[in-house]
């Protein structure tokens, strides 16, 4: 079995290169490159923060915005400690394409904050996210800049982030942030979205492989709440999960894994380690395994310039961002491997989203069930729509959602002008 090499480069860099692809098949103006390659606007904030023992922490945190001439910026918050300047500008970049590729009406932004939330108390961690986002709240507001839950937040630390936000304005501005807790205005289905997503993208991809889900085998990295997801749905339409991961490994078993009984085991331990209905698995090797569907949602550059020539997986659906280098694409890519990339698989978050501040904007409330139908309809038409570019430029599914991206931003700034 394998281990993971180093990851190479800069996560910015490699999402600048991944978009030089698409811009080369453009022959995109040298003016419009550098608006899209770089940041509109970049805040870095170095707060204290009381721990429970009385010690004073400083944390690192960013709230970075890559382009807003489409709509508000949006963005989700991510608490890890790999959390840098670098990460956050190149996830900022990623949604702003991902919000142009399934057309809904915003502009990019990504935050984090380097931590280890796993290792800060309930208070700890509420006194961090209230902290943080009295820090950025300068750049913050439902018409402005709207983050969402990312890795280590969730629909709890969104409640708080919009709690602080109306407490400075002096009323309840329930449209800062989305991924919220129903109670206080978040939406149906808006837990699940993204994993939703990703599976909805699967069997589009699956109809084009010729893969009947039914007799698929995946692997799945990542247990949470896109991992999650996307395991249980798979398992649901009667594919086989064969393995499962959380950051510190995973489990795997050819016959399939119980996802329900494989959660509960991380819900109650925090760990896979000592899940008792199958064999241990590292990280790097699961991405290798026989399987037909191989979906990384976990944390970015996973497939490597080492390990893509020996994925066995026909489809690869990003469920995570930047999971996959430009190199590793390029050759999963010659090796005629499906790879929905990131800014279509994952983009079902940041659609019902949308559809969150639409009703938290109206302060009425759709069903589960339409905002489903909803998130299926876009998703689906998204894919065909990215295939069809991909066909029509005989490019990869992941150029084609650039070209379709690019075309979006360019034309918003065609028909609005630059300012002055
Ligand atoms: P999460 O915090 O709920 O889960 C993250 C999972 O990744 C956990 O199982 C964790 O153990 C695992 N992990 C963390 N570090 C790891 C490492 N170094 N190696 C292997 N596994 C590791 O986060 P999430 O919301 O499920 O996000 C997962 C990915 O999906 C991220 O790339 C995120 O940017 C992307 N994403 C999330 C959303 C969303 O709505 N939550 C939307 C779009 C994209």
């Amino acid at each position: 079995m394998s281990t993971c090499a180093i990851p190479e480069g800069s996560l910015f860099e490699m999402t600048v290169q991944m978009f030089n692809r698409a811009a080369d098949c453009l022959h995109l103006d040298e003016g419009y490159r550098k608006i899209m390659t770089t940041c509109q606007r970049e805040l870095v904030v170095n707060f204290p923060v009381v721990m429970d023992d009385g010690r004073i922490e400083v944390f690192t945190g960013y709230r970075v915005q890559h382009n807003t001439s489409r709509g508000p910026a949006k963005g989700g918050i991510r608490f890890h400690p790999h959390v840098s300047l670098d990460d956050v500008r190149a996830l900022a970049m990623l949604m702003t394409f991902k919000c142009a590729v399934v057309k809904i009406p915003y502009g990019g932004a990504k935050g984090g904050v380097t931590c280890q939330p796993a290792q800060l108390s309930r208070r700890e961690l509420e006194r961090l996210t209230r902290r943080y986002t009295s820090e950025i709240s300068i750049l913050l507001g439902p018409e402005e800049d709207i983050p969402a839950p990312d890795v280590g937040t969730n629909a709890r630390v969104m409640a708080w982030l919009m709690d602080t936000y109306s407490m400075h304005r002096g009323y309840t501005v329930p449209g800062v942030v989305t991924g919220k807790p129903l109670e206080v205005g978040g939406s149906a289905g808006r837990e699940e979205a993204t994993g939703r997503g990703v599976f909805v993208t699967i069997l589009e991809a699956c109809r084009v492989k010729g893969i009947d889900i039914k007799n698929a085998r995946a692997a799945v990295q990542g247990t949470g709440n896109v991992g999650g997801t996307v395991a249980r749905l798979l398992q649901q339409e009667g594919c086989r999960v064969v393995a499962l991961s959380k950051s510190d490994g995973g489990v795997y078993n050819p016959r399939g894994l119980d996802v329900e009984d494989v959660l509960a085991y991380v819900q109650q331990n925090r760990t896979l380690q000592g899940y008792p209905q199958g064999e241990a698995i590292s990280n790097c090797d699961l991405l290798e395994l026989d399987c037909d569907i191989l979906v990384p949602a976990a944390i970015e550059n996973q497939l490597l310039v080492g390990n893509a020539p020996r994925i066995k997986a026909q489809i690869v659906a990003e469920g995570a961002n930047g999971p996959t280098t430009p190199e590793a694409d390029a050759i999963l890519t010659d090796r005629g491997i499906l790879v929905i990339p990131d800014i279509l698989c994952n983009a079902g978050g940041v659609t019902v989203s949308y559809f969150e501040w639409v009703q938290s904007r109206d302060a009425y409330f759709w069903t589960e069930r339409e905002v489903n139908a909803r998130l299926k309809r876009i998703m689906t038409d998204s894919f065909q729509e990215v295939l069809h570019t991909a066909q029509k430029y005989n490019v990869s599914m992941r150029q084609a959602a650039y070209i379709l991206a690019i075309e979006r931003v360019r034309a918003a700034y065609e028909l609005r002008g630059i300012y002055p």
